[in-house]
């Protein structure tokens, strides 16, 4: 069912019909036409398009954050946060696109030519398959570079967040982007296939979940195209004797609950050196215990509901698995009473390898807490299981920080911090984690032809 379900109290708000066959057909038949000619147009000129869609999202920004809310219930305030992120990210992308996608001249003596460069030209039209976790920024930060590389879109969002879809949709089409720039396409993941095969359809990204990414991507391959995958995370947070513990457990709760624990690179299981363990996890635990779990309008507080009945399902699975192989629980570990899919932050220590925990992601305010005898010991865990989105490491020793950024198995390594993504700074994973980079140059260039130009 596409609709808009209420997670704070279970109620269906509203229900969407799918696109029908004909509907799909003529969108896909629009974006293919609309790219032949938006190719064409300047930087400058979609760069001042983009600029109205900031405009015009900030203007919106506290009715976007109550819709977001309303779909997936994240607090008002990330939600605000989010939406301004996303006006960020198309004042960077108009801001820094055309540079990004200059032409790289060689040598031009080195390949027998009177010139050689390549050239970033755009794909065409980019099928995304999104999540619901971040509505909006998960497709902006497609959707910016994409559009001011000269590609077009076609959204299919998560069925949860259907409002959010047609907002960003209409939004860039009211910034004044010509129609069939970018479409949403309300459909269910079983629609993906047949869009996806469509010969007008050049590439394709996804957000999501593992089984999600390898089906496109098995189809994508099938038919040699271009995927881009950002899938789940476990990411690591390994604090060492010389960090600053304080700082270490504020940023860990951060890190764990942003977004009602529903975030890819989510710091997920907490890895402390001996020497300093139980000092974190007493104040980790204090601090997890005192966050407020409840109405996600409510400006006190922390951890809204969770996004589906599903979502919170699973999360109460992986816990009771955990403890049903030897884990403790040191705080929270049961669900809310009354209506909504409320779950609150908690701590679970003594995860055996034998647990689900131990390799699996929690989509929710779960930590794991691990306990390291060495530097050694702590990258082992954190290398041990089979993601590579991000990872955290706090010390304030050289050779460790060195030791950190050489051998943690992920996509990035933020140090003394948590992972967030910039548009400045590339953004994916290794392993099954995902293939491909967002933001950044990085980003904007993988759905370009890289154009190979030697004229003798
Ligand atoms: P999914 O991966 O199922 O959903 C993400 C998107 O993929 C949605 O648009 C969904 O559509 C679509 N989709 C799902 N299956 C397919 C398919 N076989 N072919 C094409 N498209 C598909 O995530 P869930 O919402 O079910 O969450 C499950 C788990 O995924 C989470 O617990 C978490 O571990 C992970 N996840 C990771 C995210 C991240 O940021 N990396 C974001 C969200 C989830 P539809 O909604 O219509 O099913």
């Amino acid at each position: 069912m596409i609709a808009t379900i209420n997670p704070a109290t279970g109620e269906t708000v509203q229900t969407f019909d799918p696109a029908t066959a004909e509907e799909i057909e003529s969108a896909i038949a629009l974006a293919a036409a609309r790219a032949k000619t938006y190719r064409t147009t300047t930087f400058a000129q979609r760069a001042e398009w983009m600029r109205a869609v900031a405009d015009l999202l900030e203007a919106e920004a506290d009715d976007v954050a109550a819709m977001m809310t309303l779909e997936m219930g994240k607090t008002l305030s990330a939600a605000k946060g989010e939406a301004l992120k996303c006006a960020k990210g198309f004042r960077f992308y108009a801001e820094h696109a055309e540079a990004m996608l200059a032409d790289e001249a060689t040598d031009p003596a080195a390949v027998d030519a009177s010139a050689a460069y390549a050239r970033y030209q755009p794909l065409g039209v980019v099928l995304a398959v999104m999540p619901w976790n971040f509505p909006l920024w998960q497709a902006v930060r497609f959707a910016a570079p994409a559009l001011m590389a000269g590609n077009v879109g076609l959204l299919k969002h998560a069925s949860n967040v259907p409002q959010s879809a047609l907002y960003l949709a209409d939004l860039i089409r009211r910034g004044g982007f010509p129609d069939g720039c970018f479409q949403t396409l309300l459909i269910p993941s079983g629609a993906v296939e047949s869009v996806l095969r469509d010969p007008r359809v050049a590439a394709a990204t996804l957000t999501g979940s593992e089984p999600a990414g390898r089906s496109v991507a098995a189809i994508a391959g099938d038919e040699v195209k271009h995927t881009v995958l950002e899938l789940g995370g476990s990411d690591p947070f390994v604090v060492m004797p010389s960090a600053d513990i304080d700082a270490a457990v504020k940023t860990a709760v951060t890190a764990r609950v942003q977004n009602n624990g529903q975030s890819c690179i989510a710091a997920k299981r907490f890895i402390v050196h001996t020497d300093v363990y139980d000092e974190f996890a007493t104040k980790f635990v204090d601090a997890m215990a005192a966050l407020t779990v409840g109405n996600p309008t409510d400006p006190s507080t922390d951890i809204g509901p969770l996004a589906t009945e599903q979502g919170r399902v699973d999360v109460e699975e992986l816990v009771a698995d955990a403890t049903a192989n030897g884990a403790q629980i040191l705080c929270g570990g049961t669900r809310l009473d009354g209506p909504g899919w409320y779950y609150p932050a908690t701590v679970v220590s003594e995860i055996t390898p034998s647990a689900k925990m131990y390799t699996e992601e929690v989509f929710g305010p779960v930590a794991g807490l691990y306990r390291a005898a060495d530097i050694d010991e702590a990258i082992e865990i954190a290398n041990a299981t089979s993601f590579g989105l991000g990872s955290n490491a706090w010390t304030t020793d050289d050779a460790e920080i060195d030791r950190f950024i050489a051998d943690l198995e992920a996509g990035g390594v933020f140090v003394n911090g948590m992972t967030v993504s910039y548009p400045e700074l590339p953004f994916g994973g290794v392993r099954r984690s995902g293939t491909g980079r967002e933001l950044s140059a990085h980003g904007i260039r993988e759905f370009c032809n890289i154009k190979t130009v030697w004229i003798g």
